[in-house]
């Protein structure tokens, strides 16, 4: 068959059968696990303001390099969204809502990234935000939520890992710590790392680089650095996870890629990805963050999880398979007139998966179509049928077996056949 001139973007992928279907159970799934704890919906604009993103801090790359921005043709300056949690704070600013405000989503989000595995420029994400309240036991819910999810699914891999990163006021002393001893060690870094040790140290932890990984591993640690609050914050939060059997590494060099986070912070990895590309989601307290996009001075926390990543996981550890999509009834009309037709939408109406050929097709191209539709049962109208007011009903399984049925009690006759 010749190739057509367009083929998706790089970064950008098909979701054909039966990934679009597992693709929709998961978010299914997960909408469930999120009403249950007690979050609404939100279904924000995919793109907003450039100024909304901008706030998430300019130091990070997923704004100052891969944000799809540009201007529309009314002059404005816009982005697509690359995460949702700065345009849940706008919504909030906007509409504020009674505290602490509950809620999820599920949509796509846009990184101008290198694709590669598990790293695409649009891909999904589900996640949730609570704002309004400074208890770490919601930090914990929040966690226990997505575990939930991951344990629905099936992934068994997960790990989680757990760090505080600190109030506003204890960031300064850390930063000053880590800068003096990335500069000490300047000379075993890369370029990359010596440009963002100029705009932020803390991104330094995050570089994916082995040499600088290996630096890395001896920074100075935010924990010997939190205030007597942040700390009993961090305790309460370990304490919850231990209270729900939820297993957890505390990693003191987690910082998570985006600078806004404040006190808790946690990335769940799946131990059958890539390394570069294992962490199915994350999240944290981003206490300053509303104020910062000109909204009140509500604490939040929330967490995000790559869809596309997480089905990934779940293909690796074969876990959460696909639905049947195949028909249970297929419908072999061969009339002149509209039987095939109305009998179908009977069917259907009644909740039965039932299909049918079109164009008029030979009985025997018919049921060769049912047979490959993987239907369990073909009801067969031919022109006898029509007279006589039944259906000739055949078991596609086993033996094939052939009978008739009366037209008027025919989606009685199909249910008991398939229970
Ligand atoms: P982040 O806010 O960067 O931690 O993103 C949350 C989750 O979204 C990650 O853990 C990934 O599972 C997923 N994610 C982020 N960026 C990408 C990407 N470029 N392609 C696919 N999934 C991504």
């Amino acid at each position: 068959m010749a190739r057509s001139e367009f083929q998706s973007l790089p970064g950008t992928r098909d979701l054909l059968e039966p990934d679009a279907s597992r693709f929709r159970s998961l978010v299914d799934l997960f909408a469930v696990e999120a009403r249950n704890a007690g979050f609404g919906q939100i279904v924000p604009p995919m793109f907003e303001d450039v100024g909304v993103f901008v706030r998430l801090g300019e130091a990070s790359d997923v704004v100052s390099k891969e944000l799809y921005a540009f201007e529309d043709k009314g002059g404005r300056s816009i982005a697509l969204r690359p995460e949702f949690t700065a345009s849940v704070c706008r919504v909030y600013s906007q509409h504020r809502q009674i505290l602490p405000w509950k809620t999820w989503y599920a949509g796509p989000s846009f990184r101008y990234d290198k694709p590669q595995k598990g790293r695409f420029r649009q891909f999904d994400q589900v996640g949730a935000e609570v704002i309004g309240s400074n208890d770490p036991d919601i930090d914990v819910e929040m966690i226990a939520l997505a575990w939930r999810f991951f344990a629905k699914l099936g992934l068994t891999d997960v790990t989680l890992l757990v760090n505080s990163l600190g109030d506003a006021e204890d960031r300064p002393r850390y930063l000053r710590a880590l800068q003096d001893f990335f500069s000490s060690r300047a000379d075993e870094l890369s370029e990359q790392a010596l440009e963002t040790l100029k705009v932020n140290p803390l991104r330094v932890l995050d570089s994916k680089r082995p040499g600088d990984a290996v630096v890395a591993a001896e920074a100075p640690v935010l924990v010997d650095f939190l205030s007597d609050d942040a700390r009993a914050a961090f305790e309460r939060v370990k304490a919850g996870l231990d209270a729900l059997g939820i297993p957890f590494t505390v990693a003191p060099r987690l910082v998570r890629g985006l600078d806004y986070y404040t006190r808790t912070a946690f990335e769940f990895a799946s131990a059958s990805l890539d390394a570069a590309q294992n962490a199915l989601g994350g999240g944290g307290r981003y206490d300053g963050l509303i104020e910062n996009l000109g909204g009140p001075p509500e604490p939040g926390v929330g967490f995000a999880i790559g869809v596309d990543r997480t089905l990934l996981a779940c293909d690796a550890a074969d876990v959460f398979r696909p639905t049947d999509l195949s028909p249970q009834v297929w419908v072999v009309a061969v009339t002149d007139g509209t039987e095939g037709l109305r009998l179908v939408e009977e069917l259907r109406q009644s909740g039965i998966r039932a299909d049918r050929s079109f164009d008029g097709r030979s009985m025997k191209a018919q049921m060769k179509a049912a047979n490959r539709s993987g239907a369990e049962i073909a009801l067969i109208i031919g022109d006898d049928e029509v007279a006589s007011g039944t259906v000739s009903v055949r078991t596609m399984r086993g033996d094939g077996q052939q009978e008739s049925a009366q037209r008027a009690e025919i989606v009685e006759k199909v249910r008991s056949l398939l229970s």
